[in-house]
C-alpha cells in the first residue's frame, strides 16, 4: 500500500504518514488531503507518496478524500516553503499551510467565485518619456537571461516606479506574471490605482491580510490558476503560487514591514530573493534608502546598482533641508520660532505644511508632580499614553485602556499633568496658534481603514488643509503637490537609542518624509528641529547623501561586528517570571550541542528591552556568528536540543534567525 506524507499545520517538525488508496501516484504530491487527526478531521497537503512509511503501514489510519478542486501545488512553491522551513527553523507543516488561503485549509466547501475580469478599458496613450537614468536601469534589467538581483536606488520622486511599470509591461508582453511587494498595501491605494490604469486588460489582483477571507481566496486561486497577470501583495504573498512567474519587484525594499513579527519570523524581502533565484527570475529592489544588508549586498557585487540620481519630473528638484538647533532658539510647545514663521508663510501662500511627530496620542505619559507617579501599563514595561480626544490612557503594546484618573492614584494630588507631546496636542495647540488654518491630523487613531486612509487622501489633495500634523503614516509615498514645507519634530530619541539600528531607521525615515515636500513645480523645505546639529546623521541628510550616511554605518557596523558583517539568531522565552524564563535561556546556552559549534557564539541571557508585555516577562539569547554556514549548521540542532528541554508550563519560546529587533 502507498503511503502519503503530510504536511499539517502544526507546531511539529515532521510530517505524518497516512495510508494513501492503491491508486495514489506522484500525482498527487501537492495535492490537498482531509486526513484524520485526534478525534477530528484536516485538511493537509501530499508532500510525498511513498511505498512505505516510518511507521509499520498497520499502524497508520487511512487518509480521507484526496481534494481535486484545485491543480496539485507546484514544486518551486515546495521549494520555496522548504527553503523557508530550514532556514527559519519553522516546522515544514506550518509553513506549507499558512501559505494557503484559509478557506483551503477547511473541511468545508472551497469558495468558487472568481475573480471580476478586468473591464474593457483602454491604456494610457501618452506615457512620459524615460530619463535616461531610467531608460538604462529599464535595459539593465535582462528579463530572459535567469536570475539576477538589482537594487533600484533612486531618490524620492525619481520616478521607480515608473520603471517598475515599463519592466512589468515587458514581462507581462512575454505572457509571464509579476509580483509586485509592498510594505503596507492600506498606505498605497495611489500604486494599485497606477498598476490598474496602467494595464487595464489585465487581471491585477491584491493579496494582504485586511483582504476579508472570501476574497483573499479568489485573489490567491487567480493568483494560482486564474490567470492573474499581476499580484500586488505584502509580505505574506511572497509564498503565492505563480506558475508563469516573470519577475519579482521589492517596492521600498528597506521597510521593517517586510518581516513578520509573530509565527514563522521571516522577511519577505530575503525570500524574494530565494525565491527569484529557486524560479531563474529577475528580482527589483526599489529604494531611496536601501536597508544596509542590501547596500552591502550592492556594494560587493552581489546585487546590480542601478541609480536614479534625480527627480524624474524636471520641474521639481529634492527639497532644501533648514537643520534648526533647538539649544539656541526659544520653543513654543516644542516649536521653534523659525518653524512657526516657515508654517506662516505657507499659510500665506496658500501652500500646504506638514508637520512631521512620530508619537501619536497627546502625551506619551500622564505624571504626578507631586510624588512622581507616571501612568505605568500595569501588564507590560512601559507607559500608558494620554488620548484626551476619548479621554483615556492606552497602553500601544499590549492595547490596555483605562480612563483617565481624576487624581494620582498614589497621593491623591489632582493637579496630574501630561508629560511631553504627542501629535493630539500639538494639532490642539497649532490650532490655537493659527485659529484660521485648516488642521488635518493624520495617524493611527485618525486613520483606521483603508477607507478612512482614502478618504483622508483625497481631503489632503483637493487643498482642504493647510497643515497637516502626522506620524509616519505620512511619510510613504503620496504625492501632495502643494506640500512644500516639512517640519520634523522629535528625532532626537532615536539618535542615541539602545537600539544600534534605530539611526537607519530614523535616516530613511527622514528622507521618506522630506521626499513629500515638493513633489510638483513648487520648491520644497524641509525643516528639521535637533539639540545636535553636528550628528553626521543631519550632516549627511542636508546634501541628501545616502551614500555617504550608509558608508559611515557600515563602517561602524564592521567595527563593532554587527549585521551585516555578522549572523544573527535570537532564542526569545516569555514567561509569568522573568527567573524562568532566563532559567531557560541558560539551560540553551549550556546544552552540549552549544560547545560543539566553536563558530558559534552565544551571549548571556538578559531580559529584552521591553522586558515586560501583555503580563510576561520575556528574555533573550542572542547566538551569533561570522559565518552564515556555521550558524545555519548549528541551528538545527540546537533547535532540536532545545525541543527537548523540560520548561515551566508556562513558558514559551521561540527561535528568530536574522532578528531586526531585540
Ligand atoms: P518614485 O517611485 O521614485 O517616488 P514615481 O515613479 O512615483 O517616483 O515618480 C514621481 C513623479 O514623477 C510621478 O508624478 C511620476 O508620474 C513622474 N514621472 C516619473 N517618470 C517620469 C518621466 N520620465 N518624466 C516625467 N515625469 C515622470
Ligand atoms: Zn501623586
Ligand atoms: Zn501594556
Amino acid at each position: 500500500m502507498p503511503v502519503f506524507r503530510v504536511a499539517l499545520d502544526l507546531p511539529l517538525h515532521r510530517l505524518f504518514d497516512y495510508l494513501a488508496p492503491e491508486t495514489a501516484g506522484r500525482d498527487d504530491i501537492g495535492l490537498r488531503v482531509r486526513v484524520p487527526f485526534g478525534r477530528g478531521e484536516r485538511v493537509g497537503v501530499i508532500i510525498d507518496v511513498a511505498a512505505s512509511g516510518a511507521w509499520p503501514l498497520e499502524q497508520l489510519k487511512a487518509a480521507g478524500e484526496v481534494l481535486r478542486d484545485l491543480p496539485p501545488l507546484p514544486s518551486d512553491f515546495f521549494a520555496l516553503c522548504s527553503f523557508a522551513s530550514t532556514y527559519y527553523q519553522a516546522p515544514h507543516g506550518e509553513v506549507v499551510l499558512q501559505a494557503l488561503p484559509a478557506g483551503l485549509k477547511r473541511c468545508a466547501p472551497p469558495n468558487r467565485r472568481s475573480v471580476r475580469p478586468p473591464l474593457p478599458g483602454e491604456p494610457p496613450l501618452a506615457l512620459p518619456d524615460l530619463t535616461a537614468e531610467q531608460a538604462a536601469a529599464v535595459a539593465a534589467v535582462a528579463l530572459d537571461a535567469g536570475f539576477s538581483v538589482h537594487l533600484l536606488y533612486g531618490v524620492t520622486g525619481s520616478g521607480k516606479t515608473e520603471v517598475y511599470l515599463r519592466l512589468i509591461e515587458r514581462v507581462l508582453a512575454c505572457g509571464r506574471q509579476v509580483l509586485l511587494l509592498v510594505p503596507e498595501i492600506n498606505l498605497t491605494p495611489q500604486l494599485e490605482e497606477r498598476v490598474r490604469a496602467r494595464f487595464p486588460q489585465r487581471t491585477v489582483v491584491a493579496l494582504h491580510s485586511e483582504l476579508a477571507e472570501a476574497a483573499r481566496e479568489r485573489n490567491w486561486r487567480a493568483a494560482f490558476v486564474g490567470g492573474a497577470d499581476i499580484v500586488l501583495g505584502t509580505r505574506l504573498a511572497i509564498f503565492t503560487p505563480l506558475p508563469r512567474l516573470g519577475l519579482i519587484v521589492v517596492d521600498e525594499e528597506h521597510d521593517p514591514s517586510f518581516k513578520q513579527q509573530d509565527g514563522m519570523r521571516y522577511s519577505a524581502r530575503d525570500l524574494a530573493v530565494v525565491r527569484a533565484r529557486q524560479v531563474g527570475v529577475p528580482a527589483v529592489l526599489g529604494s531611496a534608502t536601501p536597508s544596509l544588508e542590501t547596500w552591502a549586498n550592492a556594494g560587493g557585487g552581489r546585487y546590480r546598482r542601478l541609480t536614479l540620481s534625480e527627480r524624474a519630473n524636471r520641474q521639481a528638484t529634492l527639497p532644501q533641508i533648514r537643520i534648526l538647533d533647538t539649544r539656541r532658539l526659544p520653543l513654543h510647545e516644542g516649536i521653534a520660532a523659525p518653524l512657526l514663521a516657515a508654517i506662516d508663510e505657507r499659510l500665506a501662500r496658500g501652500e500646504q505644511s506638514l508637520v512631521f511627530l512620530n508619537r501619536r496620542g497627546y502625551a506619551p505619559v500622564l505624571a504626578c508632580p507631586a510624588c512622581g507617579w507616571v501612568s505605568h501599563c500595569r501588564r507590560c514595561a512601559a507607559n500608558l499614553v494620554l488620548h484626551l480626544a476619548d479621554r483615556r490612557l492606552r497602553c500601544h503594546h499590549c492595547g490596555f485602556e483605562q480612563r483617565i484618573p481624576s487624581a494620582c492614584p498614589t497621593c491623591g494630588n489632582q493637579d496630574i499633568h501630561p508629560f511631553g507631546r504627542g501629535t493630539q496636542r500639538l494639532e490642539e495647540w497649532l490650532q490655537g496658534k493659527f485659529p484660521a488654518a485648516r488642521i488635518l491630523r493624520v495617524d493611527r487613531d485618525s486613520v483606521k481603514s483603508r477607507k478612512q486612509w482614502e478618504v483622508m487622501l483625497e481631503r489632503i489633495h483637493s487643498g482642504e488643509a493647510d497643515i497637516l500634523v502626522g506620524t509616519q503614516m505620512l511619510a510613504k509615498g503620496h504625492d501632495f503637490p502643494k506640500l512644500t514645507l516639512v517640519g520634523v519634530l522629535g528625532a532626537d530619541a532615536a539618535l542615541y537609542a539602545a537600539d544600534w539600528r534605530a539611526p537607519e531607521r530614523l535616516f530613511a525615515q527622514l528622507m521618506q518624509v522630506a521626499g513629500r515636500a515638493g513633489r510638483a513645480e513648487l520648491k520644497g523645505e524641509v525643516v528639521i528641529q535637533t539639540q545636535y546639529p553636528e550628528h553626521p546623521l543631519f550632516t549627511a541628510l542636508a546634501v541628501h547623501d545616502y551614500a555617504g550616511f550608509a558608508a559611515s554605518q557600515l563602517q561602524e557596523r564592521e567595527q563593532a561586528g554587527f549585521p551585516p558583517y555578522a549572523f544573527q539568531a535570537v532564542l526569545r522565552a516569555e514567561a509569568p517570571q522573568m527567573a524562568d524564563a532566563i532559567a531557560f535561556l541558560k539551560a540553551a546556552a549550556a546544552l552540549p550541542t552549544v560547545a560543539a559549534h566553536g563558530e558559534v557564539l552565544l551571549y548571556d541571557p538578559v531580559p529584552m528591552r521591553m522586558a515586560r508585555l501583555a503580563n510576561l516577562e520575556r528574555g533573550q539569547l542572542l547566538a551569533e556568528s561570522l559565518s552564515r554556514p556555521a550558524l545555519q549548521a548549528f541551528l538545527p540542532q540546537w533547535r532540536e536540543a532545545i525541543e527537548g528541554l523540560k520548561a515551566p508550563a508556562r513558558l514559551r519560546w521561540h527561535l528568530e534567525v536574522d532578528p531586526l529587533e531585540f
